[in-house]
């Protein structure tokens, strides 16, 4: 029988990052869960197998955390098979609206978030072979109205994608990356939940709706797989259709 593989989840507390390790839990893996709330983590661990399951809180923004999370990880399963790059947070804004502390936020958490858990698990995933999947965004592949904080850190998250990609590939690491448009969370609460934004929201999404967390989890499963072991630097759009727009307004 093959070996069981392992996955560290971070921001597994919820939305995508939950659906992610419920996934993968159902997909026969070891799921180590990061978040910086235990309470949340420990809310999903508690429907997945215990022998199979590990709760790391810590922040990802944190070296210190990230080391701890990435020597319990490996005190506990013995390999990384795969980092799923997944906490990540989100600011409105125009210029001139953000503080500094919530643009440095963003970066600290989306950006040098993926530095600190890339470096530190490096070692295994060379050794495993194994692979690693950013959840960009949509706002990661172009701009947005009143998000330009954001859409900066996520850029950033596509672009070291495909950067690692070309570096890692030599060794056999894999790096991808998800781009999911509006999904439905509590990041996007605030959009969902207003009629009127839900409806301009809808008016570009060709499926005229926003995607469900486990829509994204199953995409982010299949790139970490053998199903795509040749596949590697591609931020896989997973937003319904939006992006094959080219902007002109839907008249529809
Ligand atoms: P969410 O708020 O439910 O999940 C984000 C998770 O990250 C939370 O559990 C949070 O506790 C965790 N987190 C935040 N900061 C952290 C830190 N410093 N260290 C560890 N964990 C941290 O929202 P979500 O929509 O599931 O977001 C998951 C990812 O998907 C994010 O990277 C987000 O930018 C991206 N995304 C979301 C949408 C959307 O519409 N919801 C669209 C595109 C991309």
């Amino acid at each position: 029988m093959a070996e069981t593989k392992t996955v560290i989840v971070t921001g597994a507390g919820s939305g995508i990052g939950e659906a992610t390790a419920r996934r993968f839990s159902a997909d026969g893996w070891n799921v180590v869960l990061n978040g910086r709330t235990r309470d949340k983590l420990e809310a999903v661990a508690k429907d997945l197998p215990d022998d199979r399951t590990l709760v790391v809180d810590g922040d990802v923004s944190n070296a210190n955390d990230v080391s701890h999370l990435i020597a319990q990880t490996t005190d506990r399963f013995g390999a990384i098979d795969c980092l799923v790059n997944n906490a990540g947070v989100a600011q409105m804004g125009e210029p001139g609206d953000l503080t500094l502390e919530q643009f440095q936020m963003m970066m600290d958490i989306n950006v040098t978030g993926i530095f600190n858990t890339v470096n530190a698990a490096l070692p295994q995933l060379k050794t495993a072979k194994g692979s690693i999947v950013n959840t960009s965004s949509v706002s990661g592949l172009g701009g947005d109205w009143q998000m330009f904080g954001y859409n900066t850190s996520k850029g950033a998250v596509s672009n070291m994608t495909r950067a690692m990609a070309l570096d890692l590939g030599k060794h056999g690491v894999r790096v991808n990356a998800v781009a999911p448009s509006v999904t439905r969370t509590q990041m996007s609460e605030g959009i969902r939940e207003d009629e009127d934004k839900l409806a301009k929201v809808k008016n570009r999404i060709p499926m005229k709706r926003a995607a469900e967390p486990e829509e994204i989890a199953s995409v982010i499963a299949f790139l970490a797989g053998p199903d795509a072991g040749f596949v590697n630097g591609v931020i896989l759009p997973v937003d319904g259709g939006l992006t094959a727009s080219n902007g002109q307004p839907n008249f529809d």
